[in-house]
């Protein structure tokens, strides 16, 4: 893994954003597949395609006046009706942005947090261990083992307003379907988050009190995986190596020597990252959230992450370089029970991986979630769901599509079928239905295949 696989630009606002209509992502092939022909020729070609487009024209007005009927709707009818429709769905959006929501006299009113003291999560837990060893005792029916398997609960979430453009909530939900399927795959249990349990806490730093309220609210859950709205499975069989965790209750991806040589600020990655359900757990998240709280806390906070870690621009306190200036600041207390793992992508940089997919597929195949077929892909800096990212809007957008065909195909091939290519939505049917289904079930059952190599491994 080079020195390349881990030079992300994180978090800044600088960049382009998103379109604001479709026009922006669909336009501008044709011309480029124009440039380059003889003149005589474009125009010929031209003129033809203006032909075509009116002969296309004319057919779909004599089907479209099948279907809706003589004069039952005219086309100024038709465009009434359409803008309706838009002026309708963008006051609906205004209204669910605009944030105004009854307030209940039986609330108490909203206390202003003091920068003078320390910020916490919630009333400090101290014998958490004990309280939820008696909770497992004695709740036999929701036992944190089933089966030998430790019980794992992936959480993902996004922010709670639509995104600023339409095609961020579709890779949204793209993002969520590719989680929902490994998680089925695997028996993990998953949750989907749209709320700021805390309002100090949103953005990034929203995982954190979410964390918490979920290792105290499901004691029968062994490890927490936080996975961030952008980062998709990219390999479908993977599955993590807990037992190479026996002893350990923080496993995020990261480098030791980038960590504590370089003190750099892409040492590790918290865009996917497994929490134990344990004492240490809960001090660990309270050590980390001071510096989450918005304005002038979480601002000053930058300016130390600044001056501390290697190669960090200057922008308020993000949740991944707390994370490392802890971890930096206070090694003694933490490192023992913090596995930083690289063997494997828990989170896979994007840029370095999306334009191998097809050189991927010729020479390896699922199940070795490292370089050669990553476990996780990451969309550092792409910021779909906001207007701003760090990079491209048509090379995120287009990558993204790239991740999620490629996984999904892992899925389709259960059931016969995969994209025709990594960019489009069609697919195409790779098996002939059978009358004997059952005998090729088990030898394309995911969690057969990696149960056996569990098996032989042991
Ligand atoms: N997120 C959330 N609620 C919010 C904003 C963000 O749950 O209101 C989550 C979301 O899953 C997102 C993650 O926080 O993926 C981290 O932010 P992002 O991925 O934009 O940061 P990057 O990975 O680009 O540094
Ligand atoms: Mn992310």
């Amino acid at each position: 893994m080079g020195q390349d696989s881990f030079t992300p630009q994180k978090r800044s606002s600088t960049g382009g954003g998103l379109p604001t209509t479709n026009n922006a992502a669909a336009g501008g092939g044709r011309s480029r597949v124009l440039a380059g022909m003889p003149r005589g020729r474009q125009i010929h070609k031209t003129f033809n395609n203006i032909k075509i487009t009116i002969l296309c024209g004319f057919v779909t007005i004599l089907v479209l006046r099948g279907t809706i009927g003589v004069g039952n709707l005219g086309s100024s009818e038709a465009d009434a009706v359409n803008q309706n429709l838009i002026e309708e769905t963008s006051r609906i959006l205004a209204e669910i942005r605009s944030d105004s929501d009854p307030t209940d006299p039986d609330e108490p009113p909203e206390t202003e947090i003091n920068p003078n003291t320390t910020y916490t999560l919630g009333p400090k837990i101290s014998d958490w261990d004990q309280q939820r060893k008696v909770w497992l005792s004695e709740n036999p029916e929701f036992p944190n083992f089933v089966n030998g398997k430790a019980r794992i609960l992936l959480v993902t979430g996004s922010p709670p307003n639509p995104c600023d453009n339409a095609i961020g909530d579709h890779y949204l939900l793209k993002a969520i379907k590719n989680k929902i399927d490994y998680c089925r795959l695997h028996g993990v249990e998953i949750v989907y988050n749209m709320a700021h349990l805390d309002k100090e806490l949103a953005g990034y730093w929203a995982k954190l009190p979410l964390i918490r309220r979920l290792m105290l609210s499901h004691p029968e859950v062994e490890w927490i995986w936080w996975m961030d709205s952008d980062a998709f499975f990219t390999d479908m069989v993977f599955e993590i190596p807990l037992s190479k965790y026996d002893k350990y209750n923080l496993v995020v991806h990261g480098y030791p020597d980038l960590m504590f040589e370089q003190k750099s600020w892409i040492a590790l990655n918290t865009g996917s990252f497994l929490f134990r359900n344990c004492q240490w757990s809960l001090d660990l998240l309270d050590a980390w959230a001071p510096m989450g709280p918005k304005g002038s806390i979480r601002e000053e906070a930058g300016k130390v992450l600044t001056a501390n870690l290697k190669g960090r621009p200057a922008f308020e306190a993000d949740d991944q370089s707390a994370l490392i200036y802890l971890l930096l600041s206070q090694k003694e207390m933490w490192m023992d029970k913090v596995f930083l793992e690289n063997q494997y992508y828990l989170h896979g940089y994007w840029a370095g991986l999306v334009d191998r997919y097809e050189e991927m597929m010729e020479k390896y195949h699922p199940g070795l979630g490292d370089e050669r077929w990553p476990f996780v892909t990451h969309f550092v800096g792409c910021k779909p769901c906001g207007s701003y990212g760090d990079y491209p809007v048509e090379r995120c957008l287009r990558s993204m599509q790239r991740a999620f065909n490629f996984a999904d195909n892992q899925v389709l091939k259960l059931y016969g079928f995969r994209h025709r290519g990594l960019l489009g939505p069609n697919i195409k049917r790779i098996r002939n239905e059978t009358v004997t289904p059952l005998e090729t079930v088990d030898e394309l059952d995911i969690r057969r295949s990696t149960h056996e190599k569990t098996e032989t491994r042991s």
